[in-house]
């Protein structure tokens, strides 16, 4: 049995693709859970995404809470006997997942990429030191606890025809001894570098916050429209706010195509954009590491390559 849990509808998506495949090798089923209010169909649109059940719990919970999630999760993964749990990696995902390793003294393996059986075992990939190694784990023992960054896997086409079980779960949870007084949303400019599938990004070749019209320019033009930013942009000069950091620390996007201008190249920032389809990278040194990932390179000064770029894409259309 493969159970997934997401707080976040289209991670948890990506995970049921994933799910489904695993359990269809061992002739298992697929389970999801959804902790809290679920907007939407959310539980519909799981069993068409390939669930053959979902299991709705504390639905009268205010806000999200490890503790109680935990408690939940716990229950549900030994009445359904589940072998591997996948659990998004997101904030709350990863405050999830080893509080429910531990009730269940069951290993957790963070961030895997690639998941998958050899013979009876589990084994998942993660990227280690910065993307520079891969470790490749195995559960001595199952269940088996794994988080999963978002866009690891392409959710798999809805199918209407698809049908399955809703169980709604009526638990008493404990009193906790924490309490969430308040919720403070994150200050934002509302941008979705996850989502996008252009990104023109900056790095420090950029002499002032000023010069940054260039690359507005070049992605309005592109129909873009989504920037992007190494972490010196964003956490040190503040240029532009944090929902542009991609990196490492940042945010990992997988974009159709990726605009790197004056971006170094380094690993924290690679780690966050390796993924897209195209990598274009413009920098003035031939030896800047971000060409070792770039599909297509222009060795040059950007102040003068982008308005070239902008006058021959104008040309074009
Ligand atoms: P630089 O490394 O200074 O590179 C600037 C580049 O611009 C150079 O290659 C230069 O040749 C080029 N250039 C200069 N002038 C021009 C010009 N006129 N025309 C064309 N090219 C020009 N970084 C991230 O981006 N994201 C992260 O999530 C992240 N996480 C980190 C986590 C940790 C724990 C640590 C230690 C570091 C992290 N970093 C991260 C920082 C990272 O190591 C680099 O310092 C950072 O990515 C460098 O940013 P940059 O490429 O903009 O600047």
């Amino acid at each position: 049995m493969v159970l997934v849990f997401s707080d976040v509808k289209k991670n948890g998506l990506e995970l049921l693709a994933k799910a489904r495949e695993l359990a269809d090798q061992k002739g298992d089923k697929v389970t999801a859970v959804l902790i809290g209010k679920a907007s939407g169909d959310w539980a519909g649109d799981y069993i068409k995404h390939g669930a053959d059940r979902v299991i709705t719990a504390g639905a009268s919970m205010e806000n999200f809470k490890a503790e109680e999630a935990a408690d939940i999760l716990e229950a549900v993964v030994k009445e359904e006997q589940s072998a591997v749990v996948l659990i998004s990696s997101t904030k709350d995902g990863k405050e999830l997942a080893p509080r429910l390793a531990a009730k269940l003294d069951a290993g957790c393996i963070s961030d895997a990429g690639k998941i998958y059986y050899q013979g009876d075992s589990v084994i998942a990939e993660r990227g280690v030191y910065s993307g520079n190694a891969i470790a490749i784990e195995q559960f001595i023992s199952l269940p088996g606890i794994i988080t999963v960054p978002g866009k690891a896997y392409d959710p798999l086409a809805p199918d209407p025809s698809r049908s399955g079980e809703i169980i709604q779960k009526e638990m008493d949870l404990k009193d906790y001894g924490s309490k969430i007084m308040d919720v403070q949303k994150m200050k934002t400019e509302g941008t979705n570098v996850e989502d996008a599938e252009i990104i023109v990004s900056c790095g420090r070749g950029f002499k002032g916050s000023d010069d940054l019209k260039l690359i507005r320019e070049l992605a309005e033009i592109i129909k873009g429209n989504t920037l992007g930013c190494s972490r010196p942009i964003a956490a040190d000069l503040k240029w532009l706010s944090e929902d542009h950091w991609i990196g490492l620390s940042g945010h990992k996007v997988k974009p159709k195509l990726y605009i790197a201008c004056g971006i170094s190249g380094q690993i924290q920032h690679v780690a966050g954009m390796r993924d897209s389809g195209v990598i274009v990278a413009i920098n003035k040194d031939p030896d800047a590491p971000i060409f070792n990932s770039a599909d297509y390179g222009i060795v040059g000064d950007l102040y003068q390559v982008i308005p070239k770029l902008i006058d021959a894409i104008k040309q074009k259309m």
